[in-house]
């Protein structure tokens, strides 16, 4: 009987990494799927990551993950990029297929497959928090999935003009810059509202300044957060008859979606959701 002792090799280039829980997430999948693949989650610092790429070329990797400081930097390495990934000028994600180094970014993709789940974001008035790399990767493709409107509010204004700026030239859907003063009020008719801030993370009673008698009913209210899960910004959307999405969907689909990419293949996410949640100690039940 044949027998083949050759795991597929994937992984993540980022540093510091010892506190990323993607590749507990992702072998967890790899297990579930009975694949024999593996991903290695490797420190590497800005001067070496040119040699990292190449030994991932050299090794025969199927791809890896780029996370900070080395979304942009990777650039330069890659032969080809996905059109979204051009758009933000940023990749988190690379596939090596015959020899070739193809980037993508699948933030923005992964929290609009949990987007999805709740809400059509077609024709959708979308009220932005925050203008950093998740909030930019996330405009970018609610703009390509033909979003109607988006208004980035950001402390620091010109981050979020860059935004919008980025979204008009690029997709065919309106997009707004707004300073974020004080607790900032979601316009009424307001079908999405993100807070793509690094506001809540780790911190449970930590919130995004908003004036929480402006979310409406019915509105979907969605948060990047990954961890703690429910934020104190869904629980009090929620309260108010919010629809709540929890950052822990966009990661899990972040796994799914640069899998997909690699080896085409399709995880259970259910199994890579149950991991994390485990890890971050928290139960699903709401
Ligand atoms: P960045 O550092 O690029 O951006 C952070 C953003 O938060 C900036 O717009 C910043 O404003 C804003 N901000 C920070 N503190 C405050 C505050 N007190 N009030 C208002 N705004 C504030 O980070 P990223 O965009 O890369 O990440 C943001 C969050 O998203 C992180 O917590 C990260 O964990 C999470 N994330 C989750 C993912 C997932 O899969 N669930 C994937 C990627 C990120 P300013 O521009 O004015 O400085």
């Amino acid at each position: 009987m044949d027998r083949n002792f050759r795991s597929i090799l994937t992984g993540s280039f980022s540093t510091p990494c010892a506190d990323n829980p993607t590749v507990a997430m992702i072998e967890a999948g790899f297990q579930h799927a009975g694949l024999d693949a593996r991903y290695i989650n490797c420190d590497v610092k800005p001067a070496h990551l040119g040699e990292a790429v190449r030994g991932a070329l050299a090794m025969e990797w199927a791809g890896f993950n780029c996370s900070l400081p080395h979304k942009v930097a990777v650039i330069e390495y890659l032969d080809d990029m996905a059109e979204a990934a051009r758009i933000i000028g940023a990749v988190n994600c690379v596939s090596i297929r015959n020899g070739k180094l193809i980037g993508d970014n699948t933030d923005g993709k992964g929290f609009l497959a949990s987007l999805r789940t709740v809400i059509d974001p077609a024709d959708k008035k979308v009220f932005l928090l925050g203008a950093g790399g998740a909030a930019r990767a996330i405009a970018v493709e609610l703009g390509l999935a033909g979003a109607a409107h988006i208004t980035v509010v950001n402390v620091e204004k010109s981050h979020a003009d860059t935004i919008a700026a980025l979204v008009r030239d690029n997709t065919k859907c309106e997009a707004t810059a707004q300073l974020w003063e004080g607790d900032a009020r979601i316009p009424a008719g307001t079908d999405i509202v993100i807070n793509a801030t690094s506001v809540g993370f780790g911190d449970a009673e930590a919130m995004a300044a908003v004036d929480v008698n402006t979310f409406e009913k019915g509105q979907v209210v969605a948060d990047v957060i990954p961890n703690p899960p429910t934020t104190r910004f869904l629980r009090e959307a929620k309260k108010r008859g919010c629809t709540p999405l929890e950052g822990l969907g966009m990661l899990v689909n972040q796994g799914v979606i640069g899998v997909e990419l690699w080896l085409g293949k399709t995880l259970d996410a259910t199994v890579m959701k149950r991991t994390l949640s485990d890890i971050f100690n928290t139960s699903d039940a709401d």
